[in-house]
């Protein structure tokens, strides 16, 4: 019986460490043994996967998605911030219930509970989603849940749990003073390490300018599990940090212990899904609207001498 119970109990640490293990070891290194092609779960089987090519002539203009609101966005709460290196990327994670985002076409409140950052090894690459097939230097995901359920981990698995909130950055100019929290990247270098106490800060000033222009879609995750459970919304406008500030990211360690870089996964198919607009796009659409009268008169012109040229045979063959 002693025995007995042993082997369940080694068993079920042996399952226990090796299920563990799964979902921990995950890393961003092209065909390697953790990389993207080996990530489980919807990760592999799933149809409507984050990121993708925005290709911006393809999407429907849905023109009563407005903007976002923001709720405490623009303020200072008297709230402490987390900054973390998770081994995958930097996130800054704030308490629940404090900025919440609604409008724009979603259902109910959404509280945002962290953002994050994916970036590249040079500014010619680093963002998730591409537009027009054009990739930036880096992309921000500010993350939130549907206030519909209890907390972010039963959020997750809903196909209306999250709401994620792009924003294109580039690298060009001065240091941009609303991403100066990016200088908290030197107290987390190592993985797993995170710095507490930090006091809050303004969100909205890391959003691009114009909120109105922006690209929905249903999607995913970006990491394991990759679960189908995100309603995307990434801005049009990028914006712009140093290369100092970028620096900061770059100098982060990973969870193999090397520089973290290049933490985007690679882009997936749009497959059935509707990417929409919030705005016009010139061209937008299968059928462009009439740009001159030019075509148009060139068709009469054309029916016109077919019917002359009718009416000329038949008068012709009467004559005869
Ligand atoms: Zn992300």
């Amino acid at each position: 019986m002693e025995r007995y119970i042993l082997v369940v109990v080694l068993c079920f640490a042996w399952t226990h460490q090796a299920f563990s293990d799964g979902h921990d070891k995950w890393d961003y290194v092209l065909g390697g043994e953790h990389g993207p092609s080996k990530w489980g779960g919807d990760c592999q089987t799933g149809k409507k996967q984050t990121p993708i090519d925005i290709e911006s002539i393809k999407t429907t203009w849905k023109k009563d998605l407005g903007t976002p609101t923001l709720t405490n966005y623009n303020e200072m709460p008297n709230v402490n911030f987390t900054a973390k290196n998770n081994g995958h990327t930097l996130t800054i994670s704030f308490p629940e219930d404090v900025y919440n985002v609604s409008g724009i076409g979603l259902t109910g409140v959404y509280t945002t509970v962290q953002f994050h950052l994916h970036w590249g090894s040079t500014n010619m690459k680093g963002s998730e989603h591409y537009l027009d097939g054009k990739q930036y230097a880096a992309e921000l995901h500010f993350v939130s849940y549907n206030t519909k359920y209890a907390n972010l981990s039963m959020a997750v698995t809903q196909p209306d749990g999250l709401a994620v909130l792009g924003v294109f950055m580039m690298v060009e100019g001065d240091n941009n003073t609303n991403y100066n929290f990016l200088k908290y990247a030197k107290d987390v270098i190592g993985k797993d390490t995170d710095k507490e106490g930090i006091a809050a800060f303004k969100l909205k000033g890391m959003l691009p300018t114009d909120l109105s222009k922006f690209f929905r879609y249903s999607g995913s995750l970006t990491t394991p599990d990759c679960f189908e459970s995100v309603t995307w919304t990434v801005f049009k406008d990028p914006v712009k940090i140093s290369e100092y500030q970028m620096g900061l990211l770059r100098n982060l360690n990973d969870s193999n212990g090397v520089k973290m870089v290049d933490n985007f996964r690679p882009l997936l198919p749009v497959n059935d899904r509707t990417v929409y607009s919030s705005f016009n796009i010139s061209g937008q659409g299968a059928t462009p609207p009439p740009t001159s009268e030019g075509p148009t008169a060139d068709a009469t012109t054309v029916s016109m001498s077919a019917a002359l040229f009718l009416l000329m045979l038949v008068a012709a063959l009467f004559m005869h």
